[in-house]
């Protein structure tokens, strides 16, 4: 069943109501053969680019698979081999990049957007190289690939989309989910407001960079808002994580800015990226709503209301609840 497909609902009290979703058609012990179709970096490059990342489209037509999947959800893959205790390696889970209707449009090729993982152990700074990064990244057009899935329910666009506007806060390959969302929505032809804010440490690691302005010049209910942790901005010299464009927006708190959208009670709000960014986020919603304007979207505890500077990330799953209209996948 696709996010079209599902029958409407809303509740009254302004909630998403998410629709059912197929998980685990292709199971771990029994995985599907898919084939690479594309492999391509997806960032522009250039002497600061912080990592490699490329886009991985695999053909997985005449699997239960095809048209099995909708967008914010993970597909797995088996790399060939074994660990260093002799055991094959286990599968990893990537989030799906492609619209719901895939990259062909069939629902035939799903994509996903890979960082390669190069490192030092840290014992005996030996190099580390990541087992299922590097076999995606190094992987060749016409590559069998190994493939599962799909997983997750929860981390996906509302059954009736018509009903919300979106805020979307990715860092770095975060912005894979996002990716097919955002397409999904304005292919849809719904009115909805969506904003995504996209972090990254260089600009030259924006993912799909040129992708995304064209849909923003496309369409008029898509902003495309960035965030350089390393580079001043184009609009201003500050140096910003995607939580600051919260009190860093060109349009200020005007109509269409953050603030506004974030005070908006249609808004949803999904967060993707490194584990951090959402105690940031709640912060900077909490300053710029206050107490009562934040609390649809986040509840605070007494004891730390008076104070989010204070706030850290242990206090995260006591003290801070998020309501049903944010959605969390932060690793
Ligand atoms: P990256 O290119 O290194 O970019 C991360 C950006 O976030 C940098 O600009 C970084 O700034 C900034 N940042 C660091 N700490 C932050 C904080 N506390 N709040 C806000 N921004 C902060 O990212 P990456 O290497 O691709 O990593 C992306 C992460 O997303 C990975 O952890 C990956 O596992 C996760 N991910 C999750 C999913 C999923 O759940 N479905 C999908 C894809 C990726 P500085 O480095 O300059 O400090």
């Amino acid at each position: 069943m696709t996010t079209q497909d599902t029958p409407i609902k809303q509740t009254a009290t302004g909630d998403p109501v998410l629709p059912e979703l197929r998980v685990n058609l292709v199971r771990p012990t029994d995985p599907v053969i898919g084939r690479v179709v594309t492999n391509e970096l997806c960032t522009k490059g250039g002497r600061k680019a912080s990592g490699f990342v490329r886009h991985v489209a695999i053909d997985v037509s005449g699997t239960p698979l095809e048209a099995g999947f909708v967008t914010g959800q993970s597909f797995g893959v088996l790399p060939p081999g074994e660990d260093d205790k002799g055991r094959p390696h286990k599968l990893r889970l990537y989030s799906i990049a492609s619209p719901t209707r895939g990259e062909d449009g069939q629902g035939k090729v799903l994509a996903t957007s890979v960082k390669r993982v190069l490192d030092e152990h840290w014992e005996n700074q030996t190099l580390f190289r990541g087992v299922c990064s590097n076999y995606l990244c190094d992987a060749q057009v016409g590559d069998e690939i190994r493939v599962t899935g799909p997983s997750g329910k929860r981390f996906v666009l509302p059954a009736d989309p018509s009903a919300h506007d979106y805020v979307f806060f990715a860092t770095g390959t975060g912005i894979a989910p996002f990716r097919g969302m955002i397409i999904d929505l304005l292919e849809s032809g719904v009115n909805s407001k969506v904003t995504l804010v996209m972090g990254v440490p260089y600009s030259t690691d924006l993912l799909y960079d040129d992708d995304l302005r064209a849909l923003e010049a496309k369409h008029e209910n898509f902003r495309y808002v960035t965030a350089i942790s390393r580079e001043p901005q184009a609009d201003t010299p500050k140096k910003l994580y995607v939580q600051d464009r919260i009190t860093n927006d060109p349009l200020g708190d005007g109509a269409g800015s953050l603030p506004a959208s974030l005070a908006c009670e249609r808004t949803l709000i999904y967060v993707c990226g490194l584990a951090g960014m959402e105690l940031g986020i709640f912060r900077g919603i909490y300053e710029a709503l206050g107490r009562d304007g934040a609390a649809p979207l986040i509840t605070v505890d007494d004891e730390i209301a008076g104070d989010p500077s204070s706030w850290n990330r242990r206090m995260i799953n006591r003290q801070i609840k998020t309501s049903k209209r944010v959605f969390l996948e932060v690793y």
